[in-house]
Parts: C-alpha cells; structure tokens; sequence
C-alpha cells in the first residue's frame, strides 16, 4: 500500500509554499489508495513551538485535507513527533558507528569557513566540509575532546549518485561535493538528515513528495537508507513558491500565510484552486475543494520551475483586495 507524509517544522506559520507541498503529498496519496502520515519534524526544541505545531494541524484541516496517522490520531508507527521519537534515532545511529562509519568532528562553522579549501559545497549544507577531523590521530582528538563536545560525521562515498526524482527528473550528484555531513549535532540534537530517513523508514513510507529546496538533501538520504539496510521510497520534489523576483517565500512573510488569509476572509477552496492552478494541475484557478482534485491528479502534470508570484498571481489568490 502506497504511503505518503507531510513533516512539517513547527518553526513558523503554515505558507502557501507549505500548503502547497501537503495539498500535493496528499493527493498522490488519495489519488493512489494510499494512506497519509502528518509528522510534526520538532526535532530542533530551539526552533520549534507548540503553540505553531497545533495552528498547522487546524490549517491543514481549515484546507480540507485529512490524516490516516499523526499526532492527534496515533496510528501503529508512532509517536508521530520527532520530539518522541529519539531512543530510535539512537538505535539507528549505533548501526552507522558499528559499521565504523562515524568520527566526532570538534570543527565550528568558523573553523569550517576558513579552511582554505572550502569550495561552497551543496546550497543546503553551506561550505563543504574539508575533512579535517577525519585526519585526526587518537591523540589529538583526545586533547580537542577535552574542550569541546563533537558532532558526529559520516563518511560520504566520492562515486556520483543518480536518482530519479519525480517531479525534477534525473539528477546526477557527488555527496562528496558537500564533504562528510553532520548525523547528531554537538548539542546532542539529531540531525534532520538522520531523524528523517529513520522515520520515513520505519513509518513505512514509499513515497516522499516535498519541497525543491530539500532536492540536494536527498542523496545523503539515500546513503543513510543503505547503510541502515532500508528500502528508499520514491522522491518528488515540487516547485517552490518564489516571489516575483524569484526569492524563497520565507515562513515569516506574514501577508502569505494561512492564517492571514483565512482572517481576510478567503475561502480555503479558493487557495486550494490557486495552489493546484500554480503548480499545473488547473488551466485556470477555480474554487475547488481538495477531494475534487483527487480523480484528475498526475504527478506529471505538476510543474518543476518555481511558481512565481508575479502581480497576477497575487491579484488571483486576493480576489477581495484588487
Ligand atoms: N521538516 C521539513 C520542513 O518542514 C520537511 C522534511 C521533509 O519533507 O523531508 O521543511
């Protein structure tokens, strides 16, 4: 049986990029028979808030979409909260040190910076790593052991990767050009690579459609599926949400998040029939309610550029304000 998720952060207010998002995982899923998994990724305790974590769950309800699995209903792979979940983060992590995978990295962002060969690595994981503290000796990770707490790394392979993803196509890339990568952070916080790849397997989930903005994030994914022995779903990453200068909408742009245009009145069929119109799924933006997208649904006909809010577009999703 097919199985999809949405695994938001409750880091701020739920966007029409984020709707965007859920509205396609869910309707791959409906349109398939499949089920559908809500996951709260609360792993960063920093960065996460409760009070932000139930407006998304009502979001997502005020837009018509539905969970088999999640937070609110439990379901046999639970808990649904990354915050829950850490004992079998850690599970996971003993088989990548038992296959001698691992090495603390006692590097900061600064030191990582000024090596003077940090090529920019992959856009998501900053400069590539150098490398340095896979070179250490027992001695001297010893002496650096005594000052400060380390981050975890793994190895990357130098061979290239390839893999199709749903919506981007064929992508070719070389986890090495992002350098060895960070799977428990020195705050002892796992890292979003690691905790996502743990849940997405034993949740059993075959199919993940998420933002573009994580596309590079998926080839680590798929080292960490081999090495802890699991299958790798299927990838799909959709068209980000940009303005008309072609910017990421961040999660603060207040004015477009669903909150907001609940409280102007907008009706959720409306953003419904904007979003599925953005990404190619209409020919023209009409009320619909999720449901009515589900017998018409091709993940073919989903768009790979970025939709662009142009003054059109706006003026489509805020049909009360001209
Ligand atoms: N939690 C991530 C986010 O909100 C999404 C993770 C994923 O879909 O893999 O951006």
């Amino acid at each position: 049986m097919p199985r999809g998720r949405f695994a938001p952060t409750p880091s701020g207010k739920m966007h029409i990029g984020n709707a965007l998002i859920a509205l396609l995982s869910w309707l791959q899923m409906r349109s398939a028979d499949g089920q559908f998994v809500l996951r709260i990724e609360d792993i960063d305790v920093n960065r996460s808030r409760e009070d932000l974590a139930e407006a998304l769950v009502n979001d997502l309800k005020w837009l018509g979409l539905d969970w088999d699995e999640g937070p609110d209903r439990g379901g046999p792979c639970g808990p649904y909260r990354q915050s829950l979940r850490q004992e079998l983060y850690e599970h996971e992590l003993q088989k990548l040190h038992e296959q001698g995978l691992l090495y603390p990295c006692y590097c900061s962002r600064a030191d990582i910076a000024a090596a003077a060969s940090a090529p920019h690595g992959l856009a998501s994981e900053g400069k590539r790593y150098p490398g340095t503290c896979r070179r250490l000796s027992p001695e001297e990770a010893q002496a650096k052991a005594v000052r400060k707490q380390p981050s975890l790394r793994i190895i990357t392979p130098e061979d290239p990767l390839l893999f199709q993803d749903g919506i981007a196509g064929v992508n070719e890339c070389r986890l090495s050009d992002g350098g060895d990568f960070v799977v428990k952070r020195a705050d002892g916080i796992i890292s979003y690579q690691l905790a996502v790849v743990v849940d997405d397997a034993l949740m059993g989930i075959t199919h993940v459609l998420r933002g573009a903005d994580l596309l590079d994030s998926t080839p680590r994914q798929l080292l960490l599926y081999q090495k802890l022995g699991y299958d790798a779903p299927s990838f799909a990453h959709a068209p980000l949400i940009v303005d008309a200068e072609g910017r990421r909408l961040a999660k603060r742009s207040r004015g477009l998040s669903l909150s907001f245009l609940r409280a102007q009145g907008i009706r959720p069929q409306h953003v419904v029939g904007w979003l599925a119109w953005s990404a190619g799924l209409l020919d023209r933006p009409e009320d619909v309610s999720p449901s009515e997208l589900v017998g018409g649904f091709d993940l073919s006909k989903v768009r790979s550029e970025p939709i662009r809010l142009t003054d059109e577009a706006f003026r489509l999703l805020f049909p009360l304000h001209p």
